[in-house]
């Protein structure tokens, strides 16, 4: 039998991962569920495991990776371990599949590119489920695929986004987790929406000279007509790629996502994260289907639908007793409302919720494409932390458009969402990515080279000791997922900063409950142990 093995990439950028160290993303589960239900053998590494003992690779067929584009050095180390230890095609997808003739160059003979499941089914059918590659004639024909003929890149076009009913048919593996070492402390993310609602798009300068010509479409215009922009500009905001890659938002059935949850609890997660480009999107597209969401404002959040999820999640005993914590991603700040922030807290109590802000003012704001105003991140927080959630606001420095004018109204919002509540305020640096309509500008210098970037990033790290200091003495639970010595490694149940527990070792495997006595940095804090409270460990 074929055996495929899988390599989860993300986020590692070269090869080492710095930051979300306990997060689990979607893509490999994805894909590996699509393999399983074809009979397919697929075993899932994540990188640092497979390159500490590449020769497992002799043991495999197929190679598949997944990325983003920051990962392009880890993909590569992949590859070239596969060419020394295993035989037979190198496969990549994922969002790293936008730099298609960069990655045939390096030297995979496939890059799936758009989502993945249906090209991968296809793929199989064509030949693949033996092992080897499909004919030339066979590539041709699946929609998807981008490989060399003789040197000459043939793409044969971006797959198909599934619809909503294919997103339910194609299961995530749920057994393939336990292939995640520490599985059972991790924040395994379960995807409940696909897509993103802003289709607004940025209304400055662009690098290649395109600027918008104020058709006002993609702002008035009808959810069909904001799907195209007259002058082509890619939609969402400038620098983030999901609305161009992924299209509008599609809502899995509330059945499959518990189904999902349900397997995962009973396998041993104890950690989900219900992974969306905005949690509040769920359902909202069956408001307006057939017709696509694509009007980031309107209507608003449908809270019957998200309300029904969340108890239907909460009739899993171990969910609602606690034993189980389930976390929400990203949220748009415009769709919260007072309902909204008391119904996110009647459930989610203590968690963290994700809110995009990325500049503090308004007008850069607009440029930029933001589907929101600062004051309504300002305003959101302020519901959500009244109602018991931690939210986490970020922004970005570098971005196109940024003066020193910008960076003092984003200091002032920074300082008043953290008197609003915000827990954590974090900060990352523009990158272009390709397929947004800021692929062409340049990165974000360096915050100590550039006083505007300056400005919000020393706010960021003035306004975070803050965060460290309200820290200390809290009481966290924690899973103890690592050693170090005689140090325990663990992540608070409900997230937060790593936390190394003096003499901790022997509580491996433990959900523990801990003080924190210092705090190192704000992802890393010391622990001091006040109780063992059950073992989680399988
Ligand atoms: S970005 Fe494009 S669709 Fe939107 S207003 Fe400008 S020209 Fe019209």
């Amino acid at each position: 039998m074929t055996r495929v093995l899988l390599v989860d990439c993300l986020a590692r950028g070269k090869g080492e991962r710095k930051a979300t160290l306990d997060v689990v993303g979607v893509g490999p589960r994805s894909i590996s569920g699509v393999l399983e239900r074809e009979g397919i053998d697929v075993r899932i590494y994540v990188f640092e495991e497979l390159a500490s003992n590449p020769a497992v690779m002799l043991d495999y067929d197929v190679l598949m990776v997944s990325a983003m584009s920051s990962d392009k050095g880890c993909a590569t180390r992949t590859l070239r371990y596969w060419r020394e230890y295993g035989s037979g095609p190198a496969i990549i997808g994922g969002p790293i599949s936008e730099e298609y003739s960069l990655l045939l160059d390096k030297g995979f003979d496939l890059i799936v590119v758009g989502e993945g499941e249906k090209v991968v089914k296809a793929l199989l059918d064509a030949g693949l489920r033996d092992g080897v590659l499909p004919s030339i004639h066979e590539l041709n024909l699946i929609v998807g695929l981008a490989y060399k003929v003789n040197d000459k890149i043939v793409f044969t076009g971006r797959a198909p986004r599934l619809t909503r009913s294919e997103l339910d048919f194609f299961k995530p593996s749920t057994k393939r987790i336990t292939d995640y070492p520490h599985y059972w402390g991790l924040r395994v993310y379960v995807e409940v929406v696909r897509g993103c609602s802003n289709f607004i798009r940025p209304r400055m300068k662009l690098a290649n000279g395109v600027k918008c010509i104020d058709c006002d479409l993609c702002r008035q215009g009808t959810l069909e007509q904001r799907l195209y922009c007259p002058v082509n500009i890619p939609p969402g905001c400038g620098y983030c790629s999901v609305p161009a890659l992924y299209g509008p938002p599609r809502s899995r059935s509330i059945n499959s996502i518990y189904d999902e949850v349900k397997e995962l609890v009973d396998i041993g997660v104890t950690r989900i994260v219900l992974s969306a480009p905005d949690f509040l999107d769920y359902g909202r597209d069956w408001l307006v289907e057939p017709l696509p969401l694509t009007n980031p404002r309107e209507p608003p959040p449908n809270t019957k639908a998200i309300e029904k999820l969340l108890n239907k999640l909460w009739s899993i005993p171990e969910i609602s007793s606690g034993e189980v914590v389930v976390m929400i991603e990203n949220i748009k700040a415009n769709l919260v409302d007072e309902e909204v922030a008391r119904l996110l807290g009647e459930f989610l109590k203590d968690t963290p919720v994700h809110i995009g802000c990325e500049t503090g003012s308004e007008k850069h704001a607009i440029d930029i494409g933001r589907p929101n105003t600062p004051e309504e991140c300002i305003k959101a927080v302020e519901l959500l932390a009244r109602h018991g959630l931690r939210p986490y606001v970020y922004f970005i420095h570098g971005l196109p458009g940024q003066t020193i004018d910008t960076a003092i109204d984003t200091v002032n919002v920074m300082e008043k969402v953290f008197e609003k509540g915000a827990e954590k305020i974090t900060v990352y640096r523009f990158t272009p990515l390709p397929g947004t309509a800021f692929e062409g500008f340049p990165p974000g210098l360096p915050s100590i080279k550039d006083p505007a970037s300056r400005l919000i990033d020393e706010k960021a790290v003035e306004l975070n000791r803050d965060y460290k200091k309200k820290m200390l003495g809290r009481k966290l639970e924690v899973i103890v997922v690592g050693r170090k010595r005689s140090d325990g490694i663990a992540y608070p149940v409900k997230h937060g900063p790593v936390v190394v527990i003096s003499g901790g070792s022997i509580y491996y495997g433990y959900r523990v409950l801990v003080e924190v006595v210092d705090v190192v940095s704000d992802r890393l804090v010391r622990g001091k142990i006040k109780r063992v409270l059950k073992k989680v460990k399988r």
